[in-house]
């Protein structure tokens, strides 16, 4: 007897979108010459579109048949898979909509989920084409993983949904300031870094959480570290630790960077709250929102469709009594949920697609640029956390707030830029799905 045609495995159809300026502009080449060939080797069927301005791929998602394909991949940077989960989510059928699976190939400058998915392997870290390769191996091989977002609201009332993180302070800006060299690729946060690091900034703001009960802050494990004869980690390989010796800093850079400052200590993050929210001082910060912006009902309640916050109550309304509040001067604060914050910035080890968790890691001012140099370069291992630096927090949570009260500053959101203000997010464990192979 014959087999109904309906019953015989069809080829995987995948819609690939591709930003042909992500990082040096070198996607659509790469994709050709080594993606293609490999995809259409594992017997997958796909529609390739180039995004032709920014949103368009945001556009496309809201438009498409989702039961018509296995999967929606950006070929690019973090920031299109950020304009595909949005389009995804604003769609009347969200619901169903973000079950479907979301993939990575990564060909911009900022490459972090794909650097988790190729870490989630267990995968040596790589940059550029060789990262390429590896996620597009994954990519064939298929493997569907839940992927936490988090719901981040702005002080306009605005809800988008993320899934890398929030930052503030060192981190954004030089995200953002090396927007200027992004022809260099992920040099560009080498550089960036650099250009930071000469004139260190600190911030003063209001952090706020929500403990997770049921998770543990990280403690350092011991491991087995290779210490060069120096008796200093081997960092030569380090592109930050290049560069400081390409401008002949690095041998001396203890001198250059000047003494280390007596630490100073910090409250750990399992100690009750210092204080409840309303009898801070009132925010300094204005954030009028327009007419039709705020929901009726509180943050608490949807907008434009997606999962109700129910941890949330509006950026104007003091933060829930079980809550968390520390004031202080920060260098950054970085609310991660996924490994990585760059392909080769294992910024949290700790961290899976679907924890459930939100990171919360904040390096106190009062840090020497010489050990901020050795937490960011310890990064590229993940073994920053094991140097103890009492300047660095680790708290994870189920929702935070953050209230800058410094005037001038950088907020992104999964490395794109947002207004500047008060903004606050929640996760929602596993509500997107992740090719992950
Ligand atoms: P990178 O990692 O280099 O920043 P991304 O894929 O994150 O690369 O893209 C950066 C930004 O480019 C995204 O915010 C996206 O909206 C925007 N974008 C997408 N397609 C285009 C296009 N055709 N022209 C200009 N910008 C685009
Ligand atoms: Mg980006």
């Amino acid at each position: 007897t014959d087999i109904a045609p309906s019953l015989l495995p069809r080829p995987r159809r995948l819609l690939l979108l591709l930003n042909p300026f992500g990082g040096r502009g070198l996607a659509l080449q790469w994709c050709q010459t080594h993606v293609l060939p490999m995809i259409t080797e594992a017997d997958i069927s796909f529609n390739l579109i180039q995004t032709e301005r920014p949103n368009h791929a945001r556009e496309l998602v809201k438009g498409i048949n989702v039961a018509e394909w296995d999967g929606i991949v950006a070929v690019s940077g973090d920031g299109l898979l950020y304009e595909v989960l949005n389009g995804l989510m604003e769609r009347p059928d969200w619901k169903q909509a973000i079950k479907i699976p979301v993939g990575i190939l990564p060909s911009g400058s900022g490459n972090a989920l794909a650097g988790a998915i190729n870490c989630n392997a267990g995968l040596e870290q790589v940059l550029g084409l060789e990262l390429l390769l590896n996620c597009a191996l994954l990519l064939c091989h298929a493997a569907v993983t839940p992927l936490d977002l988090v719901a981040v609201t702005t002080a306009s009332g605005a809800r988008c949904f993320s899934c890398l993180s929030v930052a503030w302070g060192f981190i954004s800006d030089v995200d953002i300031e090396s927007e200027k060299y992004r022809h260099m690729g992920a040099a560009r946060f080498t550089l960036g870094t650099l250009v930071r690091l000469a004139s260190m900034h600190t911030y003063r703001g209001r952090l706020s959480y929500l403990p997770a009960a049921d998770a543990t802050a990280h403690r350092p494990i011991s491991r087995s570290i290779t210490v060069a004869p120096n008796g200093r980690l081997p960092l030569q390989r380090l592109p930050l630790h290049r560069a400081l010796s390409d401008m002949g800093l690095c041998e001396e850079r203890h001198a250059f960077w000047g003494a280390e400052p007596a630490p100073v200590p910090c409250p750990s993050p399992g100690s009750p709250p210092p204080s409840s929210a309303s009898i801070l001082p009132p925010p300094s910060f204005s954030f009028e929102p327009g007419p039709g912006e705020l929901p009726a009902g509180g943050a608490g309640e949807a907008r434009v469709g997606g999962p109700p916050d129910e941890l949330l109550v509006p950026l104007g309304q003091p933060v829930p009594g079980s809550w968390v509040t520390v004031e202080d001067d920060f260098v950054l604060v970085l609310a991660i949920y996924q490994s990585h914050l760059g392909a080769d910035l294992f910024a949290a080890p700790f961290a899976r697609f679907d924890d459930g968790l939100i990171h919360l890691c904040f390096i106190k001012a009062g840090i020497s640029r010489a050990a901020l140099v050795r937490l960011f370069l310890a990064m590229e291992k993940g073994s920053h956390f094991e140097q103890e630096c009492p300047h660095l927090v680790h708290v994870p949570v189920r929702a935070f707030r953050l209230e800058p009260l410094t005037r001038k500053g950088i907020l992104t959101v999964d490395g794109e830029r947002v207004e500047y203000g008060p903004i606050q997010g929640q996760v929602h464990r596993g509500l997107a799905r992740l090719i992950t192979g």
